[in-house]
């Protein structure tokens, strides 16, 4: 794909204009080149990307996020990555997960024994745990989804979870997982992530081994040469052309066409895919049915999740392993990880790139939120992390565009389709389930499926 301007396109010249180049839209290019066609991308901003974004700082080299993908050997991801890249992209496991609890620690049992002697709780709550896995572990899809309007916590005191240790353990993983704790996110989703019910996406997929006792790989990874890398790769990947710093400031219908007005400059074209958020969109739809302004306006509200990821640059190796720590007492609920460790072209030679990441609390400013990191046992858990920084940047965004609460679940969204014949939704708010990458390759698969018989 190689850079034009507005001035230079002939829209005939292209199968498919895609007006967003985030994850979603990207990953939607990536598939129609595979199916023999070519895309135009208008992006409002300077670089492509979206929030899935990675740049250089000094020497280190970071991402948005510290993107430590899930399943990076199946789902729509993955599935991705390894049909339309050639040689695919390559990825790291992390070494397990810890999780630390005050002064305990302890990873995900991998049998019905081991979760009887987790460090973590006592008899009763360990007991109460392998009971609550075999219950879910014998429910079906079906069932999950009469949950959809509950949160998790409210399924799990309704089946006498109350142990605190067990339920905060889970509110961890479910926080890093779905970017909302326990007592918001949707029971459904949070149900069949832990039951791993389908091809979606879910740091948990480990968790299962918690509750079922069983062994599955964990399958969750750092991609070599990180966000900046696989970008740059996808981009080069795909047939056609992008234009930056092209906001698309209205969308109609135009007879069979979709008439979009890019910087004051009309494209009209037969199948136009729109990656731009769902909450900007009654903004840029101009519709006379009002059926059409009633969907736009009904799917405009949908709750983000917003992530916080304070980036340090060590000058020397202080956690030098591969493992996925989780603080979950004191809180707040940090999640913890070497970068370097896995990759080391992201650091210079001999120092490290540590990522702390959490979930946003928007209610709080940013300098308080790092300050609350900083402090609340991380230095007893990981000593001399912080004597050694040379290197600091805080980043905040929003990291998926809907949450995975009730009202927002995948049974919940809209699209691929819209009432306006020829545009087509594509982005973690719209018709793909999981969560991320997988959520946006899962949406791009669903345009994929919708536009196949419109060529
Ligand atoms: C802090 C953080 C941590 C994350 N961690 C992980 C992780 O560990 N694992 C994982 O899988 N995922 C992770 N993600 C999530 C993942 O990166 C995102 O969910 C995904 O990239 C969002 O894709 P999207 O298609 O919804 O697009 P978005 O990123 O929302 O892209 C929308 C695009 O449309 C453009 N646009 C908007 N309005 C207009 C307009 N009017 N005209 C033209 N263009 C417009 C925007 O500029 C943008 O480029 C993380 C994200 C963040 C921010």
């Amino acid at each position: 794909m190689k850079q034009t301007s507005l001035d230079m396109i002939d829209p005939s010249d292209y199968d498919v204009v895609i007006a967003g180049a985030g994850a979603g839209g990207l990953l939607t290019a990536l598939a129609l080149t595979a199916e023999g066609k070519r895309s135009l991308l208008l992006e409002r901003s300077e670089r492509l990307g979206g929030v899935w974004h990675g740049y250089r700082l000094g020497g280190y080299r970071v991402d948005q996020g510290l993107h430590m993908i899930t399943r990076v050997t199946r789902g729509s991801f993955s599935r991705f990555m390894r049909s339309y890249l050639t040689p695919p992209p390559q990825f790291v496991l992390h070494e397990g997960w810890h999780f630390r609890v005050d002064s305990r620690e302890g990873t995900i049992p991998s049998s019905i024994g081991q979760t009887l002697r987790w460090p973590l709780a006592g008899m009763k709550g360990r007991l109460s745990l392998a009971r609550i896995g075999a219950r879910i572990k014998t429910m079906s899809l079906e069932e999950m989804k009469q949950y959809k309007d509950i949160s998790f916590l409210q399924f799990m005191h309704s089946r006498g979870v109350t142990n605190q240790i067990i339920l905060d353990v889970m509110q961890s993983a479910i926080y890093m997982a779905a970017g909302v704790g326990i007592e918001r996110a949707s029971a459904y989703e949070a149900l069949r992530t832990l039951r791993d019910t389908d091809k979606e996406s879910s740091k948990l997929a480990s968790f299962k081994k918690l509750l079922f006792g069983i062994g599955i790989e964990y399958d969750e990874g750092v991609a070599i040469g990180g966000m900046l890398g696989l970008i740059e790769r996808v981009t080069n990947a795909i047939a056609g052309d992008y234009v930056l710093g092209a906001p698309v400031e209205m969308i109609r219908q135009q007879g069979d066409l979709i008439r979009l007005r890019v910087a004051g400059k009309e494209i009209d074209h037969r199948l136009v895919v729109s990656n731009i958020p769902l909450s900007s969109m009654p903004n840029l739809v101009k519709a006379e049915k009002p059926e059409v302004s009633a969907f736009f306006e009904r799917w405009s509200h949908l709750e983000p999740t917003y992530g916080l990821t304070l980036w340090l640059g060590l000058n020397q190796v202080v956690i030098g392993d591969r493992k996925s720590r989780v603080l979950v007492h004191p809180r707040p609920n940090r999640w913890i990880l070497s970068l370097s460790s896995f990759d080391p072209s992201c650091a210079p030679e001999g120092k490290e790139l540590v990522a702390i990441a959490t979930v946003s609390d928007r209610s709080r400013s940013v300098e308080e939120q790092v300050q609350v990191i900083k402090e609340n046992g991380l230095t007893d858990y990981i000593p001399g992390l912080l004597d050694h920084v040379e290197m600091e940047h805080v980043q905040t965004s929003y990291a998926t565009r809907a949450a995975l609460i009730p009202g927002q679940t995948d049974l919940d969204r809209p699209g691929p389709e819209t009432p306006l014949k020829g545009l087509y939704i594509v982005g973690t708010d719209t018709a793909g389930s999981g969560v991320g990458l997988q959520q946006a390759a899962n949406s791009a698969d669903c345009v994929i499926r919708s536009l196949r018989s419109k060529f």
